[in-house]
């Protein structure tokens, strides 16, 4: 057996000032071919499970460009043209092929292209004809379109959110990939479009029985080879934005639509109670600085680079200040200039600082000090998880007790090392502010005293309801309250 195998992704969140271009995803991850890390990255995870499952066979694994930008907002049209015509052209010399295992994300947004992952899979079909296997690991914050479903075989999503699971999914894709092509199953895909937007953590209920459901239904019923929740990304202004449910079967497509339907609705029923409570700026520093034990961390959730924001928010900071906390650290915010300036003066200088604030509106205003430069990290970087995330050219700042990290890398605030790596115990911190949404959690919360989910300004279209859509359709919920009528609970 021949397969190619590639990868393109980001995540586009189409409110967010900040473009990318080519530059984008060659400073986070550009692997042409052969050239990708022994180590899999949260899309590319089908090229290093593919090189294991043909090195097992037997097979001939041709790998294509890996390419991934951090969320951000719209792609640059040429840089998307260009990494596409480059995986196609790869795609050609590799011809003839028996199947193609692709990672993608699914929530680019390219200006032109509504649905880049639609086009790029309609053109990779068109190259490798009817009877050629297509498939792809998707993210569950992106768009399943029909496009895109008309155009490959079958999609296997993330299930966690932290999506702590890409390499076992991508396992999944995999599996049903090889049964296919050796004759054992007919993969068909069901898929049910709940009709609704929302955000579903599975680190608490109800959406962690409903995942672990999945798994068991998976475990137990043979005719299932593999159940997904397309959760959508709210921040993509696109018409087909929204949550859908996937069931592919071993070729009982009646069964399959009726599992995908039953899980939708089931997932609709719950609407509007996935979410962890959220609270403003103004009740999350009155609840820290009240707290008698620290550190207490504030997540400014929605100013998560990770959701491709900018990152750089005051809104906390500013209550912060106007309250006169102290024993404060704030990590990040991004300002190259101000670090650029910092830089410049130098490590123990005090000089006049304007930082923040600077990239969308709704995020605060510009902070002015007068601020100490403590410490300079020219390439700082966090751990995340098995690995690390790079934040530097970095300036750790303090003014009238509050440290403040400026970083030139949009990254969200994954582990505490963050802080310990510009010289500040987070330990030793009574308050810590955090951007992330979530993956913040499961290394925040083995040092914090108390977490507080902070709402604070509008960063991030985090309330579908009232966010000023263009593109997105607007009989879903919570733009309407039962689209569904009456077979909806
Ligand atoms: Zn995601």
């Amino acid at each position: 057996m021949r397969i190619f195998t590639a990868a393109l992704a980001t995540e586009t969140n189409t409110f967010s000032p900040i473009c990318i271009d080519r530059r984008g995803f060659e400073e986070s991850l550009y692997a042409p071919p052969g050239m990708h890390p022994a180590t899999p990255t949260l899309c590319t995870a089908p090229i290093t499970v593919g090189r294991k499952v043909a090195a097992e066979k037997g097979w001939t694994l041709i790998e294509g460009t890996a390419a991934w930008a951090d969320p951000a907002g719209l792609v640059n049209r040429q840089a998307y043209e260009s990494l596409r015509d480059e995986i196609l052209d790869q795609l050609r010399s590799a011809l003839p092929v028996d199947g193609v295992v692709l990672g993608l994300h699914g929530a680019m947004v390219a200006d032109g292209y509504e649905d880049p992952e639609g086009d790029f899979l309609t053109r990779v079909r068109d190259i490798v004809g009817p009877g050629v296997l297509l498939c792809a690991e998707l993210d569950p914050h992106s768009h399943l379109t029909a496009k895109r479903v008309a155009a490959a075989d079958f999609f296997v999503v993330f299930k966690e959110f932290p999506h702590t699971d890409f390499v076992d999914r991508a396992e999944d894709l995999w599996r049903i990939a090889v049964d296919t092509l050796e004759g054992r199953i007919t993969p068909v895909m069901s898929v049910f479009d709940c009709r609704m937007i929302d955000v579903f953590p599975t680190s608490r209920e109800p959406m962690r029985s409903f995942v672990d459901k999945l798994m068991t239904v998976e475990a137990t019923d043979p005719d299932v080879l593999s159940l997904s929740v397309i959760h959508g990304f709210m921040a993509g202004d696109v018409p087909e934005m929204g949550a859908k449910t996937i069931a592919i079967t071993n070729g009982v497509p009646e069964k399959g639509a009726r599992l995908a339907r039953e899980l939708g609705l089931e997932l609709f029923a719950r609407r509007g109670t996935f979410r962890s409570p959220e609270i403003d700026e103004k009740q999350a520093v009155a609840l820290a600085m009240a707290a008698s034990k620290g550190p207490v961390v504030i997540a400014d959730m929605w100013d998560n680079p990770g959701g491709g924001t900018a990152g750089d928010a005051t809104v906390v900071l500013g209550e912060l200040i106007a309250r006169g906390a102290t024993n404060v650290a704030v990590g990040t915010i991004w300002d190259p200039v101000a670090v650029q300036i910092c830089m410049a003066a130098g490590e123990g200088a005090e000089i006049a600082l304007r930082f923040g604030a600077k990239s969308a509106p709704g995020t605060g205003n510009p902070i002015d000090a007068r601020v100490k430069i403590v410490r300079l990290v020219p390439a700082a970087e966090m751990r995340f998880g098995e690995s690390f995330a790079v934040f530097g050219p970095a300036a750790h700042i303090h003014f009238d007790g509050i440290d403040v990290i400026l970083n030139t890398v949009r990254v969200q605030s994954y582990d505490p090392s963050l802080f310990t790596a510009m010289g500040i115990d987070p330990t030793a911190r009574h308050i810590l502010v955090v951007k992330s949404t979530n993956h913040f959690y499961a290394a925040f919360s083995q040092i914090a005293a108390e977490v507080l989910y902070c709402s604070a300004g509008t960063p991030y279209p985090s309330n579908p309801a009232v966010t000023p859509y263009r593109r997105a359709r607007r009989d879903i919920w919570p733009m309407i309250d039962n689209p569904h009528g009456s077979e909806a609970a």
